[in-house]
């Protein structure tokens, strides 16, 4: 016997390119074009899971992700990680997706396979989004047990898992068994470095993506217009500060802050403020 194992990978962008970051003000969605990503850190440690998995029992691993076109590459980098075959489900009718939708999407995707998944692994959140619901969802979806905030797995069997996730001043230890769907948190396991090899494999892997017409979703669960949930209003804090250069011996700069303070309203009377004795 062998596992069929997935892993849900996100794109997410790049923090070196944090302040690029847009919202639509009309659709309250981020504006994400043109902002290069990296797949969502702890999606790595899901791709690390599975491998380990696949290593101990053999099987396949495949990775789905919902995402623009430009996402292929972090597919290729999971092929390159060691993962067998890749899935990116991407089309217009997709975008501005909520967690519902997001989730009902990968479902579809999944199922499209053709593959009877024994375990779906996913990140426990994901750093812009973060909403944590998508891997629950999934597993409501798929119509089978799901396990969050994963930080031990361990295979007793095959298919039979001795599993603990973390709660607030604590953890629960579980013992689950196959059909599952697990998120994962960071301290799980160390993602593996991508080896010259394993890029040079991944390049004759395969990776299809998949639109509307190859996945024929039902039309009211997908997108911006498939999803219950809106934002009411998003907005960026004016994080625009008042500055001013104060200048003179440390005995005037305080002097003059001291001024600036009071009469800013700040009560200072009966302090003992004094800058005797230097700096
Ligand atoms: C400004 C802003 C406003 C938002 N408003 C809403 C809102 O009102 N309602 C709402 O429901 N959502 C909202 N979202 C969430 C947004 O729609 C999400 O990006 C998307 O639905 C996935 O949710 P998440 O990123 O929170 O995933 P999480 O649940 O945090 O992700 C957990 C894991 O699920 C998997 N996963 C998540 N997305 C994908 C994907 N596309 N492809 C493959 N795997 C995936 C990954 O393994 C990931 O680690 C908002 C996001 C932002 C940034």
């Amino acid at each position: 016997m062998a596992l069929n194992i997935a892993v849900c990978i996100k794109p997410v962008p790049d923090p070196k390119n944090y302040d690029k970051v847009t919202i639509d003000p009309v659709s309250k969605t981020v504006v994400r074009a043109g902002i290069p990503t990296i797949i969502n850190p702890v999606d790595k440690n899901a791709i690390e899971a599975a491998l380990r998995l696949k290593e101990q029992f053999g099987g396949k691993v495949v990775i789905i992700s919902m995402a623009p076109p430009d996402a292929a590459d972090k597919l290729r980098e999971a092929l390159a990680m060691g993962a067998d075959e890749a899935y990116l489900l991407s089309d217009r009718a997709f975008a501005g997706a909520d967690t519902w939708a997001t989730s009902y999407t990968l479902a579809v995707g999944l199922q499209k396979t053709g593959l009877d998944f024994d375990i779906v692994f996913c990140g426990a959140e994901s750093a812009d989004g973060a909403t944590a619901q998508v891997s629950s969802q999934l597993g409501e979806w798929l119509r089978v047990p799901h396990l969050w905030n994963v930080f031990a797995f361990e295979a007793l069997e095959e298919k039979k898992y001795h599993v603990k996730t973390k709660i607030e001043n604590g953890y629960m230890e579980w013992e689950a068994a196959a059909p599952l769907v697990v998120a994962v948190s960071r301290e799980i396991n160390k993602p593996r470095y991508t080896s010259i090899m394993g890029v040079m494999k991944a390049k004759n892997k395969k990776l299809e993506s998949w639109g509307v017409a190859e996945l024929n979703p039902k039309r009211d669960k997908i997108g911006l217009l498939g999803s219950p949930t809106q934002p009411g209003d998003i907005f960026t804090p004016d994080l625009k500060r008042k500055s001013e250069k104060i200048s003179g011996d440390p005995e005037e700069i305080v002097k003059t802050i001291l001024e600036k303070l009071r009469a800013g309203g700040l009560a200072l009377e009966g302090s003992n403020y004094t800058c005797e004795g230097g700096l």
